[in-house]
C-alpha cells in the first residue's frame, strides 16, 4: 500500500464543503509527497503498535529487503532491526531493545536489516514514541534511511585505523581492544581498573544552533580538556558522536573515582569559544569498576553505559556509579513516568509553601512553590525524581504551566509585600511560548508582574547564549522576577550573572548545611556570593538552614533571606492562609543548637557479621560516620563487628552504644556520597578475593555478601539474640 496511491480526485462544492475538500487535499498531498519521498529513495517509514511490533513498514523498503510483509508485520521491532556489531567500529549508541524499553526517542539510531538474500543493510533510524490524547502510548512512528554503502565505508576506515580523526584520541576500536587485553592480563595479577563513560549534555543544540563545524571544534576542545584532566592516570578515547571515554587502570577507590569525575564535569562545563561565540555544554559520567562490577569487557561497558544512564535521568551535569539496582532502572523510569501522567490527568500534584524570611527581622517577604505528589503504593515521591521524569516529555510543560497559574492564584489570597517563587525546568524555559505562558499566568490571576519570581537554575545556560540572552530579555519585559537557584552547583560559572538576569542569588544548601563545621571554606563561599551580589545590585538567599548556628552564620555573612526548615517546612495554602488570618507575617526560627551530621532514615534489611555468625539487622538510619541498627538483643557496648550493606559494601564498626535491642555503630572509615543524595564505601569486597574463598569468579550481585553458605556452616553458638524482622520488602 504505497502512500502515492491515496490521493483522491479534487472535488469543490460548498464553502463548507469546500473546507474539508481543503483539509483532505492536503492530507492527500501529504500522502502523494511521502510517496515520492519513498520513491525516489530518499526516506522510509515505519510504525510500531503499543506492544512495539511492527505496524507498517514502507512498501519501498519491502521491496528493498525482499521479503513479503507478512514475515516482518507484526514481529517485536527489535526482531526486524538488530543492533550494529559493537565491534564493527561504528558509531556508539546505548542498545534498541534499552531505548524502546525507556520509550526513549531513537536519534539516528542505527541498526542492522537482515534481507531476504541473506545480506545485511545498514539504516538509520529517527522515531518518536507516538500518544494518544489520553497521554497513553500508542507505539512508535519513525523514518528510515538506508546508509549502507557508506556505513561499510567507514567501518572498513574505522578498522584499519586506530585514532579518532578529529580528536586524535584512542578511537572505540581502539579502545575496545585496550580495555579486553587489560581485563584479561588484570584477572592474573588481579588487579582493579575503573570505566568512566561520558556524554555530553545538550552538545546537539549547539550543533543544531551554530553549525555542524562549530560542533567539531567543541568536540575538540572537550577532548584537550579531559586529557589535560586525566593525564597519565588513564587513557582518554572518543567512541564517537558526543560520547568519551576514560580507562582508568588500578582504580577501585569509590571516592577518588567520584572526585575525578567531579572534575571532569566541572572542567567540561566551564564556557567555549567558538569562531568568537561563546557556548556552554555539560557532561554526565557513568562509572563502573573491574571486577566488581563487571569482569569481561561487555559487562562493564555495560555497566558504565547504564550508570550513565542513570546520570543523564537525574538531572544531567553528575555522575553516578554503577549498582546492580540500575539493571531494571529504563522500566522503571517508564512505569514513574505512566503513573505521574496518571496524575496530572487526575489533578493530583499540589503545591506547598516555603517561606523565604528575612532574618532579621523574622518577617515573611516570599513562598516558593514546591510540587507535592502523593502516589497511593509509593508514598510521597519528591519533585526531586519526578521532574527529570516528567522533562523526558512534554509532560513537564503541562506541569510547569499549571503550577505557575496556580501559584500566581494562591499568591493573590496573601498580603501584597509577599512575593511568590515559581521554579522552572531549563527544558520549559528555553521552549517557544513560555513567555506567552506567564503572560497568560498573570492575566488570569491579575497577580501584579512584580510579585512573581521565576526561579531557574544554571542549567539553562546551555547551547548558543546568544538565544538564552534573548529569552531573558523577553521575560524581563513582562515586569517579572528572575532568581538564580541552586547556585554554586553543577554549572558554576559566573559568567552570565555579568549581565544582570537575576534579581536574586539561591546560594545552594550544600554550602550552608554544616557550614559551621568542615573549616572555612564554606562560609567563606558564602562570604564571597553575597559579596558578589551585592556588587551587582541582587538580593542573596541561604537555602536549607535547619540549625541555630548555621543561621547566625548566614545572617552574619549578609544573607538577605534564609529558606530552611529553621523557620519552616514547606506548608498548605490553607496552613499560610490561617496563619496571615491571624494577622501575622513572622515566622519563629527553631532548631537544632548545632549542625548535625546528615542522617538518612530508612529502614532496610541489611547483614551483621560478629565473630563467625552472620545475622540479620534492620538499618534505622545512616550516616557518613555511622548507624543505627535493630533486631538483635544483648549487645554489650565496644563490640566489633562488620557490618553488610550489600552490593560487597562491608564496614568495619564498633558497638558504641546500646539499649536493650538497637545498637549506634562507629564506622572505622566513613562512607563517601554517591553523588545522588546516598552514602556508600570506598572499597567493596573484591571478587578476586571471594573467588580465592572457592566462589567462582563474577561481578558483585545484588545481594549482601555471599555468606550464605558459610553462614549455613555455622556450627558455633551465637553471641546474641536474633530477633524477628519485619522490615517492609526484606
Ligand atoms: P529547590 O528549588 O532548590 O527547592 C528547595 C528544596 O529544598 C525543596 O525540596 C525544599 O523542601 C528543600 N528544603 C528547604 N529547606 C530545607 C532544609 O532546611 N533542609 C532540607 N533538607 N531541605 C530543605 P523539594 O520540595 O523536594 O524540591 C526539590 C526540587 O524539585 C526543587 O529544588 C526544585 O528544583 C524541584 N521542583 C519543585 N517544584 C518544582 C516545580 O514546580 N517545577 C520545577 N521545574 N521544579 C520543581
Ligand atoms: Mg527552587
Ligand atoms: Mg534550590
Amino acid at each position: 500500500m504505497a502512500l502515492g496511491f491515496l490521493k483522491t480526485t479534487r472535488e469543490t462544492k460548498s464553502p463548507a464543503h469546500e473546507a474539508r475538500g481543503a483539509a483532505h487535499d492536503q492530507r492527500s498531498d501529504r500522502a502523494v509527497v511521502l510517496g515520492e519521498v519513498e520513491e525516489l529513495g530518499i526516506g522510509m517509514f515505519w510504525a510500531t503498535d503499543a506492544e512495539g511490533n511492527l505496524s507498517f513498514l514502507s512498501q519501498r523498503a519491502l521491496a528493498d529487503l525482499g521479503v513479503e510483509t507478512e514475515t516482518l508485520i507484526g514481529k517485536p521491532l527489535t526482531a526486524v532491526f538488530s543492533d550494529i556489531d559493537d565491534d564493527a567500529g561504528g558509531p556508539t549508541q546505548r542498545s534498541l531493545a534499552f531505548k524502546l524499553k525507556a520509550r526513549s526517542k531513537l536519534e539516528e539510531q542505527i541498526v542492522a536489516v537482515p534481507t531476504g538474500r541473506g545480506t545485511t543493510r545498514w539504516w538509520r533510524l529517527n522515531g518518536r514514541p507516538l500518544l494518544d490524547a489520553d497521554g497513553r502510548f500508542r507505539g512508535y512512528r519513525g523514518s528510515a534511511v538506508d546508509i549502507s554503502s557508506q556505513y561499510a565505508y567507514e567501518t572498513q576506515v574505522a578498522r584499519q585505523s586506530q585514532v579518532d580523526e578529529l580528536t586524535g584520541l584512542a578511537n572505540r576500536r581502539k579502545l575496545n581492544e585496550r580495555l579486553s587485553a587489560m581485563l584479561a592480563a588484570f584477572r592474573v595479577s588481579q588487579r582493579s581498573c575503573a570505566l568512566m563513560m561520558l556524554d555530553l549534555d545538550r552538545f546537539k543544540q549547539v550543533n543544531d544552533t551554530m553549525g555542524h563545524p562549530a560542533g567539531d571544534e567543541l568536540l575538540k576542545q572537550v577532548a584537550q580538556r579531559l586529557t589535560s584532566i586525566v593525564k597519565d592516570h588513564g587513557e582518554v578515547g572518543r567512541l564517537g558522536g558526543d560520547e568519551f571515554q576514560v580507562l582508568l587502570p588500578d582504580m577501585d577507590d569509590r571516592g577518588t573515582l567520584g572526585e575525578l569525575a567531579n572534575r571532569i564535569v566541572q572542567s567540561v562545563s566551564q564556557p567555549y569559544q567558538i569562531n568568537g561565540r561563546r557556548a556552554i555544554i555539560g557532561t554526565s559520567v557513568g562509572i563502573a569498576i573491574a571486577p566488581y562490577d563487571g569482569v569481561e569487557a561487555d559487562e562493564l561497558t555495560r555497566a558504565a553505559d547504564m550508570a550513565l544512564y542513570s546520570a543523564k535521568e537525574t538531572r544531567g551535569g553528575t555522575f553516578c556509579f554503577f549498582t546492580s539496582e540500575l539493571r531494571d532502572a529504563a522500566s522503571k523510569t517508564a512505569l514513574l513516568g505512566e503513573r505521574l501522567r496518571d496524575a496530572v490527568d487526575r489533578d493530583e500534584l499540589t503545591l506547598a509553601y516555603q517561606p523565604l524570611v528575612d532574618p532579621v527581622t523574622n518577617e515573611v517577604k516570599c513562598f516558593e512553590a514546591l510540587l507535592r505528589w502523593h502516589d497511593e503504593e509509593e508514598g510521597d515521591i519528591s519533585p526531586a525524581q519526578f521532574i527529570p521524569v516528567a522533562e523526558n516529555d512534554d509532560l513537564i510543560i503541562r506541569i510547569g504551566e499549571a503550577a505557575l497559574k496556580k501559584a500566581c492564584m494562591d499568591a493573590l489570597a496573601w498580603p501584597e509585600f509577599v512575593k511568590v517563587a515559581v521554579n522552572v525546568s531549563a527544558k520549559q524555559f528555553i521552549r517557544p511560548g513560555y513567555r506567552k505562558a506567564v503572560a497568560a499566568a498573570l492575566q488570569a490571576s491579575g497577580l501584579s508582574p512584580g510579585r512573581l519570581e521565576l526561579e531557574i537554575t544554571e542549567s539553562v545556560f546551555v547551547g548558543d547564549l546568544e538565544t538564552v540572552d534573548a529569552i531573558f530579555r523577553d521575560l524581563k519585559k513582562l515586569g517579572v522576577r528572575l532568581a538564580l537557584d541552586d547556585f554554586g552547583t553543577g554549572y558554576s560559572s559566573l559568567g552570565y550573572l555579568k549581565h544582570g538576569h537575576f534579581n536574586k542569588i539561591k546560594i545552594d544548601q550544600s554550602f550552608v548545611r554544616g557550614c559551621t563545621e568542615n573549616g572555612d571554606i564554606n562560609p567563606a563561599i558564602i562570604t564571597a556570593i553575597v559579596a558578589l551580589a551585592k556588587a551587582l545590585g541582587m538580593e542573596t538567599v541561604a537555602e536549607g538552614v535547619e540549625a541555630m548556628d548555621e543561621l547566625e552564620l548566614v545572617k552574619a555573612r549578609g544573607a538577605d533571606l534564609v529558606q530552611g526548615y529553621i523557620y519552616s517546612r514547606p506548608l498548605s495554602q490553607e496552613q499560610v492562609l490561617a496563619q496571615f488570618a491571624e494577622g501575622n507575617t513572622l515566622f519563629k526560627a527553631s532548631g537544632p543548637p548545632r549542625h548535625r551530621a546528615e542522617r538518612i532514615t530508612i529502614f532496610r534489611k541489611v547483614g551483621l557479621i560478629h565473630e563467625d555468625h552472620y545475622y540479620d539487622v534492620i538499618l534505622r538510619n545512616l550516616s557518613k560516620t555511622g548507624a543505627r541498627i535493630t533486631g538483635l538483643a544483648g549487645v554489650p557496648v565496644g563490640t566489633d563487628v562488620v557490618l553488610d550493606l550489600g552490593h560487597g559494601q562491608l564496614v568495619v564498626s564498633k558497638v558504641v552504644n546500646a539499649t536493650e535491642n538497637s545498637q549506634g555503630l562507629q564506622f572505622e572509615t566513613p562512607l563517601i556520597s554517591d553523588g545522588g543524595g546516598g552514602f556508600m564505601t570506598r572499597h567493596r569486597i573484591s571478587p578476586y578475593s571471594l573467588a580465592e574463598a572457592g566462589i567462582p569468579l563474577a561481578a558483585l550481585g545484588a545481594g549482601a555478601f555471599p555468606l550464605a553458605k558459610w553462614r549455613e556452616a555455622n556450627k558455633t553458638i551465637p553471641k546474641f539474640v536474633q530477633l524477628e524482622l519485619s522490615a517492609p520488602g526484606g
